[in-house]
């Protein structure tokens, strides 16, 4: 059977040497606006690619501000601290995700608490935080309260799991329900949409990343979404140094951070979103290459895009039906230079996050031990 995905998988690559998990792409203008921003001297974090870069993504998205930073983690932060994210409260996110949703929220000298996510979508699950707020949270006048820890409770992050929208609708009435704000990290997700909606426009913020693994990047980059004008103009006083505008003056007003993009990267983006149509539709073609694959093969799940949304399918994943055979693949395929590779670690389970509180954790602990994540580059028609 593995030999038969492996297979698979050279056929839809047309390659004989190693498939990478996910490689970008540079076939647009890339190289032109690169030298057109250093031509200009305009390299750093004021520029008219920067300026272009967020109405390009505002557009994309539907969002009113589109704040560009250096990358996905650092607008997941200023995200949460605009969100009222303070040090000794606690966020709620989900156990299964990359370790920059957790980090953030320490950033802001803040505690996760780690939630289930749902089987299908691999986010969080609307159920598991309902009901872990209702076991262990008090609405109070000022905030909801977990009454375990005796902390306030300041803010709900779900995840889009490799570009495939959580149950937003169900998310955010019991995020309402409790009071909480919901900062959605699309970091995977962009062009993604949730009836009919791009995701990162549906909490009070969201955060997208364009790292280089990401569906476009401009080798490290991340935009922060929002529809309030107060909130998007603090987001960009706080990512340059909270300098307040003076044409010589030195004058900050809060201790704030380098987490500008710099023109020369926001050059590249450009470039790349010009082609993110044609990626998507790409990345959709593939999945569904995979999906009626593993579709005639026992023993084997692909996570398919959930119901009500159209996700943006940057990478793909299947999902064994034990430990064993899910390891097994991994080394055939990587034998075999194919560059699979097993979902994360759940985030409990790494040293600096072992005390948080969790749930049970049910789905997250079996996805956890079964799903590999498939090479999901996108392909070349040129065979280029
Ligand atoms: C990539 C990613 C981030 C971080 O983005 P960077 O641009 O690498 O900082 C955050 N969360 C998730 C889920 C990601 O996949």
């Amino acid at each position: 059977m593995n030999q038969e995905i492996i297979d698979f998988i050279r056929g839809l690559y047309g390659s004989e040497g190693v498939v990478p998990l996910h490689a970008p792409v540079f076939r647009g203008n890339e190289k032109k606006y690169l030298l057109d921003s250093i031509d200009s001297t305009y390299v750093s974090s004021v520029g008219p690619y920067v300026n272009r870069l967020e109405a390009t993504l505002a557009e994309i998205t539907g969002a009113r501000f589109a704040v560009a930073t250096v990358n996905g983690t650092a607008a997941l932060h200023i995200g949460l601290k605009l969100a009222g994210v303070e040090p000794g409260t606690e966020v709620i996110t989900q156990a299964l995700t990359f370790v920059a949703t957790a980090n953030a929220i320490a950033y802001c000298g803040a505690r996760p608490v780690f939630c289930d996510v749902d089987a299908d979508t691999l986010g969080l699950s609307p159920t598991a935080v309902d009901q872990f707020l209702a076991a262990n949270a008090q609405r109070r006048s000022d905030g909801c309260y977990n009454k375990t820890s005796g902390a306030r409770i300041t803010a709900c992050v779900p995840m889009h799991t490799f570009g495939h929208p959580v149950r937003l609708d169900e998310l955010l009435a019991v995020c309402a329900a409790w009071g909480l704000p919901v900062v959605e990290d699309a970091a995977e997700a962009l062009g993604s949409t949730y009836h009919g909606k791009a995701v990162g426009t549906f909490g009070l913020l969201g955060a997208i990343s364009f790292n280089g693994n990401k569906i476009v990047t401009c080798g490290g980059g991340g935009v922060l979404l929002t529809n309030d004008t107060a909130l998007a103009r603090r987001a960009r006083h706080l990512t340059t140094t909270a300098k307040v505008a003076h044409p010589y003056e030195y004058v900050h007003d809060a201790i704030g951070y380098n987490y500008r993009l710099p023109n020369l990267n926001a050059a590249v983006l450009c470039a790349q979103l010009e082609q993110l149509p044609a990626l998507i539709a790409n990345q959709r073609d593939t999945a569904r290459q995979y999906a009626a694959f593993f579709r005639g093969l026992d023993r084997t799940n692909f996570i398919a895009e959930p119901a009500g949304a159209r996700s943006n399918c940057w990478l793909n994943a299947v999902q064994f039906e034990s430990q064993p055979e899910r390891d097994a693949f991994l080394s055939a395929s990587h034998a075999a230079g194919i560059m699979s590779r097993p979902i994360w670690r759940l985030m409990q389970r790494l040293e600096m996050y072992r005390d948080c509180q969790t749930d049970r954790l049910e789905n997250s602990g079996r996805l956890e031990a079964t799903v590999v994540n498939l090479p999901s580059s996108a392909r070349m028609q040129d065979g280029n």
